[in-house]
């Protein structure tokens, strides 16, 4: 089978650019720019070499031994995206896109950003790279993460509030579009995840993927065989894709992508696309989306703010329909709950989006034989969810 996507960027019935004329040609200049960095030794040997001594690759491959023995079934292995700078896997994107916009000329970048992690890494790249930084944040998600506006502005980004429909991450990537038509000439637009327009999904994969292939070599190093079962939370999919793309070509391993359920299974508590949604449009892509049946993109919840997002990247509407993925909902509380285990066990404090993948590892493990191991996207470190979990909890700090 041909490798997806096509050349005109479509996994199946999905993904495509679903863009304003203006934005047509940038993206098909951006597509020849990035194939053509990708073939060139120079720009991979400095993207590697940023990788290692900037971001802290490799990241290694933990096991988590406590926990393992605790759930009394598989061995469970964690790879630590939470030990990159910046403390998530949303740097090895950025500092990809942040290289490729200095090598395309471009001197400014935009970004949106939902929890301010993708604006943070962002700011951080271009900081770093000497890029001017703008990101479009929803005035909602300002005002809940006002510590990450203060940290991109102490970055040297401009910070610029979004007002309009639900001023969340939704609105935040429509004005970052907005922006983009008239300024593409001298800039270049920093997509979060593995969504949007062609060829944004396939080229954040790819930045992505590196986590896949460093785990690939450290699971058969230390666990001495390929794990039974990966499982990684999906936002817009961007940590899962990174880290499923090496593993895919082996049917043999269960690829699990888990989805935020928030309080409920009706539309507008919870951010399960695969459950709850159905095929469309948005933000330039064609692929699950949570929406009415008139169209209208519904309204989504989840304790974990990266997990938020109404729509899915549609590389993983195409592996859902394949049923190469399997995905799976975990609420709130269940992921709050693993929230606390992983913390307790084995002395790390995972974001609340990965505490959704750990929450499925905890229901799954003791079902796999002891020989067998799982592994884990560990994909960001809680720091910055410390203080919601204790006003969720009644803590005063
Ligand atoms: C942003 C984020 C996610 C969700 O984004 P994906 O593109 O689905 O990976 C998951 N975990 C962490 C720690 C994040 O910051």
């Amino acid at each position: 089978m041909k490798p997806l996507p096509d050349s005109r960027g479509y996994f199946g019935p999905y993904g495509g650019r679903f863009v304003p004329e203006t934005l047509m040609a940038p993206l098909e200049e951006l597509t020849q720019a990035w194939q053509e960095a990708r073939r060139d030794r120079a720009f991979r040997r400095e993207l590697a070499e940023l990788l290692s001594t900037y971001c802290g690759r490799p990241t290694p491959l933990s096991f988590a031994g406590r926990l393992t023995k605790h759930l009394g079934g598989a061995a469970v292995y964690l790879k630590r995206e939470d030990l990159c700078h910046t403390g998530a896997h949303k740097i090895n994107n950025a500092v990809g896109q942040c290289l490729l916009a200095r090598r395309m000329g471009k001197a400014r970048v935009i970004a949106e950003t939902g929890a301010g992690q993708h604006g943070v890494a962002v700011a951080t790249a271009a900081a770093l790279l000497g890029l001017h930084c703008r990101v479009y944040m929803g005035t909602e998600d300002e005002r809940r993460q006002a510590l990450n506006v203060y940290r991109m502005k102490l970055l040297g980004a401009e910070v610029v509030g979004v007002d309009a429909g639900s001023k969340t991450l939704k609105d935040a990537i429509n004005e970052s579009l907005r922006d983009w038509v008239s300024s593409v000439s001298s800039t270049h637009y920093v997509m979060g995840s593995v969504m949007g327009p062609h060829p944004y999904p396939v080229m954040v994969r790819e930045f992505q993927s590196v986590i896949g292939s460093e785990a690939l070599l450290q699971i058969r190093k230390q666990h001495r065989s390929l794990p039974k079962m990966i499982v990684a939370c999906v936002g817009g999919g961007s940590n899962a894709a990174g880290i499923f793309s090496a593993f895919v070509p082996y049917r043999q391993v269960d690829l699990v992508g888990v989805e935020a359920g928030g309080r409920g299974t009706r539309l507008g508590e919870h951010a399960a696309r695969f459950s709850g949604g159905t095929p469309g449009v948005l933000h330039g892509t064609r692929s699950y989306v949570l929406q009415d049946q008139h169209g209208l993109v519904a309204e989504t919840h989840s304790v974990s703010a990266g997990l938020d997002y109404p729509a899915v990247g549609p590389e993983h509407a195409w592996w859902h329909d394949s049923r190469r993925v399997t995905y799976v909902r975990v609420s709130d509380e269940e992921a709050l709950d693993a929230f606390h285990l992983l913390s307790e066990l084995e002395g790390i404090v995972p974001a609340l989006e990965t505490a959704h993948a750990l929450a499925y590892v905890s229901h799954v493990a003791p079902r796999l034989g002891p020989g067998q191991a799982i592994l884990v996207n560990l994909s960001g470190r809680g720091d910055k969810d410390v203080s919601e979990v204790a006003r969720l909890e009644g803590v005063t700090l």
